[in-house]
């Protein structure tokens, strides 16, 4: 009897496998004609200044506009899309999209874009930044690369190297989810950053949890002494962006500001929040 029922659930876990296996497969070969099919599409959400709120530039995030599933967020694809060679298509297509609506961009407003390790590992990334740049016309000094721990346990030499070849471009280096992976101190010492974003899980803590708070105003000071930028992510409240401003964090970004804008929300965005430079980009591209 006990070994008939072990078999049952032995074989419903299987069936289980088989088609979550089977759903990959699926989604793994609809994503192939996805980026030909102009299904990806990217959003935009607000980085802002601690002090005034007033937006310094944008990170792209990329959605999968899926005709029958509609909206998939880049955690159920990105993943699927890191285990064959789809993620250095879908990681040129998006730095070069991104850098082309940035180009037409109110002067000074940045663009953040997020790069997976195995698209980092896979290509030659400065060759890539400059393609796009060249294309889009972007200043290199209006672009941002994102990239999380995980990319720094291969090799760790080679990323060096890469990672400096981007940010001789002119590029802006920063490094995502700050805290939530391992040797993060050892790391921040050697390699080339420009900008630590903490992730969203010590903001939302820092709520109700004084210890949260210190590891915040520590990892404030560690920006402080190693003279790079330090970026909020995931901020909600009001009281989590003033205790934020209080101890020097230079850039916020969150629902509190907005959340990641589509391509009709993008440009009322602009009109309201940076009237007088996005009214002189439109004049200008009215007399050209
Ligand atoms: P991330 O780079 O840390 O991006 C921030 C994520 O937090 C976004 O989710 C954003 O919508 C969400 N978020 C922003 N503000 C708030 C807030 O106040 N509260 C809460 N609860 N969430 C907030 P999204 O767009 O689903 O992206 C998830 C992750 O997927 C990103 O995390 C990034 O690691 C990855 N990703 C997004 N776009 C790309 C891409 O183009 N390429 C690659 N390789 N990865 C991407
Ligand atoms: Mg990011
Ligand atoms: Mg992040
Ligand atoms: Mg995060």
């Amino acid at each position: 009897r006990a070994k008939a029922d072990g078999r049952s659930v032995y074989r419903f876990f299987e069936m289980q496998m088989d088609s979550e296996a089977r759903e990959r497969r699926l989604l793994e070969a609809e994503l192939r004609d996805a980026i030909a099919n102009g299904e990806l599409v990217l959003h935009y959400q607000p980085l802002v200044s601690a002090k005034d709120h007033q937006p310094t530039g944008f990170e792209a995030l990329v959605r999968w506009n899926h005709p029958i599933r509609g909206l998939v967020p880049p955690a159920e694809f990105i993943p699927i899309a890191e285990q064959s060679n789809l993620i250095v298509e879908i990681g040129d297509w998006t730095i070069e999209q991104a850098c082309r609506t940035a180009a037409n961009w109110p002067e000074g407003l940045t663009v953040a874009v997020n790069l997976s390790a195995k698209h980092f590992h896979r290509s030659d990334i400065s060759t890539v930044v400059k393609k796009a740049l060249a294309i889009s016309g972007l200043d290199a000094r209006r672009l941002e690369i994102e990239i999380t721990e995980g990319l720094l346990i291969d090799d760790p030499d080679a990323v060096i190297a890469k990672l400096a070849e981007v940010r001789d471009l002119g590029v802006t280096v920063a490094m995502d989810d700050f805290g939530t992976g391992y040797s993060s101190l050892s790391y921040l010492l050697k390699f080339p950053f420009d900008k630590i974003k903490i992730d969203r899980s010590f903001v939302d803590a820092a709520s109700d949890d004084e210890v949260a708070r210190d590891i915040l105003r520590a990892i404030a000071s560690l920006g402080k002494t190693l003279k790079v930028t330090i970026t909020a992510e995931g901020v909600e409240t009001e009281a989590q962006a003033e205790f934020l401003a209080e101890i020097a964090c230079h850039q916020l970004q969150g629902f509190l500001f907005a959340r990641p804008l589509d391509a009709v929300e993008l440009p009322h965005y602009l009109m309201t929040h940076v009237p007088t430079r996005a009214a002189a980009v439109k004049a200008e591209a009215e007399l050209a």
